[in-house]
């Protein structure tokens, strides 16, 4: 017999496809402090996020009236009609993230929004609001995440240990705050300091700071129409590993493609990558995976081909390196 889920249920399982894990809860509440137009975002956990996450940032804030909306399934502030999804700017569009959130943890957000006299307060249980309610606030948001998938018990045991879950979530705040020099970031756990980054000039100072000031790094940039694409590289020649970060539009996302230009180099392409490609959106289609890891381009080949270039040039620079000024 076919039976309707009950809504609280199906929301649980469509909120775990979106919240994987305490890093998920990094990513996406990370995003929406990017989108707010955040200059600082401060980030404290307790046992790896499992037990709590707790996220504050100085961004634009969300008015009083506007709380209970912000948990509600598919409501954004960032687009409004069919046609936005051909020219999103923002990291967010879907609405997803706060109600996923709401659904399978206890969360507290608190925020003011810019220019507002007061703030407010609403706390959700397993996607049920507990309280709604002005209160003096800072200016800006604070997300609080208690008991991840306590409602969820076979997804809580999958999550591995605390430290392990910690590692996943550092990865996640050196990344934005790699192409984030505007942005000051900190990460505690259990009141220890794990990352601070103060704001930064560049990307380069940034890269420098996470990869050592004594680093090599090697750079480049290729165009190709409206394709725009900067390659950092640190090679580390006694690592068998071959690491790529990749943002497309600012957007932290895993490509088979990008990575192909680059590992098909050359047998020496190991160590740390830093690809950033900008297009219009139009030419992106970000809207295929709920957790938007993955993207389609539409002209992928024009991407592969454009990434390979810059890549090489890369290795040209280091081979003139290599052979010295007198073969130059
Ligand atoms: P989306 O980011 O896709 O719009 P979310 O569920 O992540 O969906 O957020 C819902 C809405 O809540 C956002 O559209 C935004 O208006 C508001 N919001 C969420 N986080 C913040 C924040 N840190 N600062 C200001 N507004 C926020
Ligand atoms: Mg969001």
């Amino acid at each position: 017999m076919i039976k309707k889920l009950a809504a609280d249920i199906s929301m649980r399982i469509a909120a775990g496809e979106v919240i994987e894990r305490p890093s998920s809860l990094a990513k996406e509440l990370i995003e929406n402090s990017l989108d707010a137009g955040a200059r600082s975002i401060s980030i404290q956990t307790e046992q790896g996020g499992k037990n709590s996450f707790v996220i504050e940032d100085d961004g634009c804030g969300i008015a009083f009236e506007e709380l209970p909306l912000a948990l509600e399934r598919y409501a954004t502030s960032k687009i409004s009609d069919i046609e936005d999804l051909e020219r999103i700017s923002t990291l967010g569009y879907r609405g997803e993230a706060l109600a996923s959130i709401a659904a399978v943890s206890r969360m507290e957000i608190r925020s003011r929004a810019r220019g507002a006299e007061s703030g407010g307060v609403i706390r959700c249980e397993a996607g049920e609001i507990t309280l709604h309610s002005e209160t003096p606030a800072k200016s800006g948001t604070r997300v609080q995440i208690d008991d991840l998938f306590f409602n969820l018990p076979a997804r809580r045991k999958f999550l591995k240990t605390s430290s392990a879950e910690l590692r996943r979530i550092v990865q996640i705040v050196n990344d934005y705050a790699l192409i984030h020099p505007e942005v000051a970031f900190r990460l505690s756990e259990e009141n220890r300091k794990i990352l601070e980054y103060g704001n930064a000039e560049s990307v380069d100072e940034c890269l420098l700071r996470r990869w050592g000031r004594q680093t090599r790094i090697y750079r480049s940039q290729a165009q190709s129409g409206a394709l725009s694409v900067r390659i950092w590289w640190n090679p580390a020649p006694d690592s068998r590993r071959i690491a790529v970060t990749l943002f497309v539009n600012g957007r932290r996302v895993q490509d088979a493609a990008v990575r192909a230009a680059i590992v098909s180099q050359d047998a020496a392409s190991y160590g740390e990558w830093l690809v950033l490609i900008e297009l219009p959106a139009q030419e992106v289609d970000v809207n295929i995976h709920p957790t938007k890891e993955e993207i389609r381009f539409r002209r992928s080949g024009d991407v592969f081909k454009t990434v390979y270039d810059c890549a090489k040039a890369l290795f040209a620079q280091r081979l003139s390196i290599n052979t010295g000024p007198a073969a130059a």
